[in-house]
């Protein structure tokens, strides 16, 4: 697909991650709506530094666990944009702990936010697509969802739950001009890892031997945007880490 003139809706787009692949975006030409808990400054900023680029974007505050804050969120969207051709579902959280001290509230907080939320966006954004049979899903999954990792019980179980999700999406919208892909980044510099640092013996165990950049994960997602013919895969991004 060529993304020049598309638009798309980037969540978790005010930090890290979300912020690099909603300025890749743009750098191709790609519109963007910016989606973060808050109109914070961060979001704004992340706003100027896309329409310095010369395309529009516009921020919005929703909490993407929330069924009816993402439908009024789309239909905002929709007025402002009248199309979307690419969704990007990135906006995550973790709430660590071992499974024996792990509560009920941070297990479905995180699964809320990182499984549902995507679930959420997809099911009312896909039904633009379905009317334009044109479509790009690309949802941020982790290798912990593959993998596993000790203290993220709930976090991986999101993280995996985002690739059944992915691969029956694929299945079921393929036939539409829709593919569903995701995105498995290993450990990349942002604020969610920030207490890693480079002597952590986590990242000597990294085949490529560093932290990954979140302009490498923003590349990713630009590729699987671009594609045609990929649907259904799970792309690591992760130095080796969970070859
Ligand atoms: P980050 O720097 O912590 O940023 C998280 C983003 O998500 C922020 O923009 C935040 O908005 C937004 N967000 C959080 N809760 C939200 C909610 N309920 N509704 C809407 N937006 C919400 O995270 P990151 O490291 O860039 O990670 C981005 C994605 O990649 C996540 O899904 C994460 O799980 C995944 N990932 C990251 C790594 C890594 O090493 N960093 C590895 C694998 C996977 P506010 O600014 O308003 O809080």
């Amino acid at each position: 697909m060529t993304l020049n003139g598309k638009n798309a809706i980037v969540t978790g787009a005010s930090r890290g991650i979300g912020r690099a692949t909603a300025i890749e975006l743009a750098s191709a030409g790609v519109n963007v709506a910016l989606v973060a808990t808050s109109l914070s400054d961060a979001v704004r900023a992340v706003q100027a530094e896309c329409e310095s680029l010369g395309v529009k974007a516009c921020s919005y505050a929703c909490d993407v666990s929330s069924g009816k804050e993402t439908k009024d969120l789309v239909m905002q969207i929709r007025k402002d944009f009248g199309s979307v051709e690419i969704l990007v579902n990135n906006a995550g959280i973790t709430k660590d702990g071992l499974m024996s001290f792990m509560s009920e509230d941070d297990f479905d907080r995180v699964v809320g936010v990182n499984l549902k939320g995507a679930f959420n966006m997809i099911k009312t954004v896909s039904g633009l697509m379905l009317r334009a049979r044109c479509g790009r899903i690309i949802n941020m999954s982790s290798v912990s969802g593959l993998m596993g990792n000790a203290g993220q019980v709930n976090y991986s179980a999101s993280k995996a739950g985002l690739v059944g999700l992915t691969k029956s999406v694929a299945r079921e919208f393929a036939s539409k001009g829709i593919t569903c892909n995701a995105i498995a980044p290993g450990f990349i510099e942002t604020d969610m890892t920030k207490d890693i640092g480079e002597d952590n013996p986590l990242v000597s165990s990294i085949p490529l031997g560093r932290m990954g950049r979140p302009q490498e994960i923003a590349q990713a997602v630009r590729f699987l945007a671009e594609s045609d013919y990929i649907t259904g895969v799970v792309l690591r991004v992760d130095g080796g880490i969970a070859m």
